[in-house]
């Protein structure tokens, strides 16, 4: 099998799951990447080879959100995201807030930005201080 990286979200370590999950109302069968620390999830795929090639590609980028509340980050932080709307390369900073589970534009802003569909944790501070 394919080695499987370290979790894009949080380092932790990655591990494989096939069978059926619940998602949203209904049952679904496939394929599919976790992190054991955060619990971050690839999407259903047919195959194990499918959703090992999803969990590594985005170790390099974004994290797309799906139904599944594994795939929101960590709230009350600040992160990298792309929404709908806008143009196609719309890319800005938001907040993403604990109380109403919304990216907004601040930490004291309510105005909720809708249509987010990925995200990224912001990259590290420059080292040449
Ligand atoms: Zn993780």
């Amino acid at each position: 099998m394919k080695e499987l990286k370290r979790c894009a979200h949080c380092g932790g370590e990655a591990k494989t799951n096939s069978g059926v999950r619940r998602q949203g109302n209904f049952c679904m069968a496939g394929n599919e990447v976790f992190c054991t620390k955060c619990n971050l999830t690839t999407d259903l795929y047919t195959t194990m080879k499918e959703a090992i090639a999803a969990w590594n590609t985005r170790l390099d980028g974004w994290i797309k959100i799906t139904n599944g509340p594994a795939t929101l980050p960590k709230c009350n932080n600040y992160y990298i995201v792309k929404r709908n709307g806008g143009g196609d390369k719309w890319v800005g900073e938001a907040f993403y807030r604990c109380e109403t589970k919304k990216f907004t534009t601040s930490s004291t802003d309510s105005d909720e930005w809708g249509g987010v569909t990925h995200w990224q944790p912001l990259p590290e501070l420059p080292n040449d201080q």
